[in-house]
């Protein structure tokens, strides 16, 4: 199969959450199947700045787009995937990140600058771009790559679409006069389209007309067809539910496993386990905390956002002092949030430590370093954090639900017994919850063999991309076949109706 990968982010170019994780390991995964993958991104400066084997392949003049926008081909990282980069200068020529300026507010331009990208997307799919490859599958992902769903159902050599939510409380709604300012098709504003209380909605176009839709993981599958997780969208989603599939994200062991990761001081594996103390060790001086083995740590790495329950991370550091415990945070995000992080730091120096800010190599050496990895969050989609904790022997706590539901198997006697335990989690989004669930970890905690157990148990699953891979291909396929049996049904309703 030929399948086109559109992200907006992709590691290690360009990264602000897991969405880059997955689009820069799963074409990987499906590359060594032995399907010809290619990936699209944004030409962000930071992206050009970091690779100079890129060619310019082609010269688009794309609908209600000013300026001709030039496509660049070259590899991604680290492997044989074709990327394309999407150079638009007005668009994406300009310093940090992809979505927000310094001040964290969102770039004013997103939605030009990202149905840009989709019409250039729209072009390669089309083989409209004079590169000669087109794809069957366009597989689109999140809202900036969305609008590619509805500018390909207008055209009847079309490859097929397939839309990935990675995340559905980022939509990319913007009013009326914004849309006017697209020259999209007049049709794209409309309830049976891309309008949603008043307002035009990226996300929609990949939910209403993409031809299949996934989810990173099962639970979250089935969670957003409630009123509870489906951000006003859980009526049209549950409406398509025989077109979605949660498929949990995969892994790339050979960026995230402590025997053999370059940023952190000392490797290791299960049956190196001292190691992983020096690790502690080493963590506990960089953050200039008591070095001691002794004192669990306990660590978060987020996106500082309501979603991921910081809140509620902050909201039991005083039992974690009383339980003379150690919490070392790294993030950056909600101005507030990272206010009241810098407030404990102050407040509780021997125990609180964080690092404002995006650091990968330190993230490595956190999940190497740390006891305890806390992962509170309200909704998750899939959660990348809690398996890496798992393959470095860092025990995760978690919130039962979507992909962490799906990825950690909860401490009990039973699960003890048959060895499957590998964390702990709890239902509700509370205090109360969270402060219980860390005093029944810290209880395992000091009983060694049985966190031995714990940590053992988590270090050999296996979360690597293969079979989810696997997954996307046989979903394709299944794709591909609905397709070619609409457009043969088409002439046989005719005749019966000549
Ligand atoms: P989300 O995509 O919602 O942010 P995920 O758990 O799916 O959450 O993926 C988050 C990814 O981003 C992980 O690879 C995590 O290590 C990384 N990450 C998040 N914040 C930071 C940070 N401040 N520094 C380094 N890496 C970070």
């Amino acid at each position: 199969m030929n399948i086109l990968f559109a992200s907006s982010e992709a590691h290690p170019l360009i990264k602000t959450g897991g969405l880059a994780d997955v689009a820069g390991s799963l074409p990987h995964a499906i590359r060594n199947l032995r399907h010809d993958i290619r990936v699209v991104i944004p030409a962000y400066q930071s992206v050009l700045k970091q690779t100079e084997k890129f060619t310019l392949v082609a010269h688009l003049e794309l609908e209600g787009v000013k300026q001709p926008v030039r496509i660049l081909a070259g590899r991604l990282p680290g492997s044989a995937v074709t990327l394309y980069l999407v150079d638009s200068p007005e668009h994406f020529d300009r310093p940090g990140n992809p979505y927000t300026m310094k001040q964290g507010s969102e770039w004013p331009d997103n939605a030009e600058r990202f149905t840009t990208f989709c019409r250039a997307i729209e072009a390669l799919a089309l083989d409209s771009a004079g590169l000669d490859w087109q794809p069957d599958i366009v597989h689109c992902n999140d809202w900036q790559t969305a609008l590619v769903a509805p500018l390909l159902e207008r055209h009847d050599s079309r490859p097929a679409t397939v839309f990935t939510i990675h995340n559905l409380a980022y939509q990319g709604l913007y009013d009326w006069k914004v849309f006017k300012t697209l020259e999209l098709p007049a049709d794209f504003w409309g309830t049976k389209a891309m309008e949603f209380h008043n307002q035009f909605s990226f996300i929609k176009g990949g939910l209403v007309f993409a031809d299949w839709i996934t989810t990173v993981s099962p639970t979250y599958a089935r969670e957003i067809q409630t009123s509870e997780y489906g951000c006003g969208l859980e009526g049209l989603i549950s409406h398509r539910t025989d077109k979605l599939t949660g498929i949990l994200n995969g892994v790339d062991y050979s960026v995230w496993d402590p025997a053999r990761d370059p940023h952190i001081p000392v490797q290791y594996n299960a049956r190196s386990l001292p190691h992983k103390l020096q690790n502690k060790q080493t963590l506990q001086e960089h953050f200039a905390l008591p070095v001691d083995d002794t004192t669990p740590v306990f660590a978060v790495i987020s996106r500082l956002v309501e979603q991921k329950g910081i809140d509620l991370v902050l909201d039991i550091v005083p039992e974690l002092v009383k339980q003379q415990a150690q919490l070392v945070i790294l993030g950056s995000g909600d101005a507030a949030l990272e206010a009241a992080i810098s407030d404990a730091v102050t407040a509780y120096p021997k125990h609180v430590a964080a690092h404002i800010g995006y650091d990968e190599a330190l993230s490595h050496h956190i999940e190497a370093g740390a006891d305890i990895f806390l992962m509170p969050s309200r909704f998750e989609p899939c959660g990348l954090n809690q398996i890496y904790s798992q393959r470095y022997g860092t025990v995760p706590i978690v919130r039962h639900t979507g992909g962490l539901a799906d990825t950690v198997t909860d401490t009990t006697d039973e699960t003890l017994e048959a060895n499957t335990a590998t964390g702990f989690s709890f239902n509700k989004a509370t205090y109360t919850a969270l402060n219980a669930t860390v005093t029944r970890a810290l209880g395992y905690y000091r009983q060694p063999a049985i966190w031995q157990q714990l940590v053992c148990t988590g270090m050999k699953q296996d979360f690597s991309w293969k079979r989810s891979a696997q997954r996307y291909l046989e979903l394709y396929q299944t794709v591909l076949e609905q397709r070619a049996v609409k457009a043969t049904a088409r002439p046989l309703i005719l005749q019966s109706l000549l």
